[in-house]
């Protein structure tokens, strides 16, 4: 009884030695706050593709009630939808900003697309 405590006080302690050295890796980045340059990097490699196809939906769900008769608009009103679009995937602010960029590059290529298939 005795050594079966003693055998679970040092599991704790050792683990608690191997996070606070940092010898095991966190399941996301260095555990850096705010992200790191590298942790930047790696993450808007991973989410990219996910911003850039949540822009695609959206340009195609404006394009079900309004005509594309003109270049996709590059305003801040649109550039503040595309950061909510997205808020949920960070809560880095500045990787937040590249995820809005990749949204709006999603929704305006779909979108400009379009526009020119329409002629
Ligand atoms: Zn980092």
């Amino acid at each position: 009884m005795r050594r079966a405590a003693l055998g679970v006080l040092f599991v704790i302690a050792r683990r608690r030695f191997l996070v606070e050295d940092h010898l095991v890796t966190p399941p996301f980045g260095c555990g850096c706050d705010p992200l790191c340059d590298a942790c930047v990097s790696e993450q808007i490699a991973q989410l990219r593709g996910v911003a850039q196809r949540r822009g695609e939906t959206w340009a195609q769900a404006i394009a079900a009630v309004i005509p594309i008769d003109r270049r996709w608009p590059h305003t801040e009103r649109m550039r503040a939808i595309a950061r909510r679009k997205v808020g949920d995937l960070s809560r880095d602010a500045r990787l937040l900003e590249l995820l809005a960029d990749e949204c709006v590059i999603g929704a305006a290529r779909w979108w400009n697309r379009a526009n020119e298939r329409a002629g």
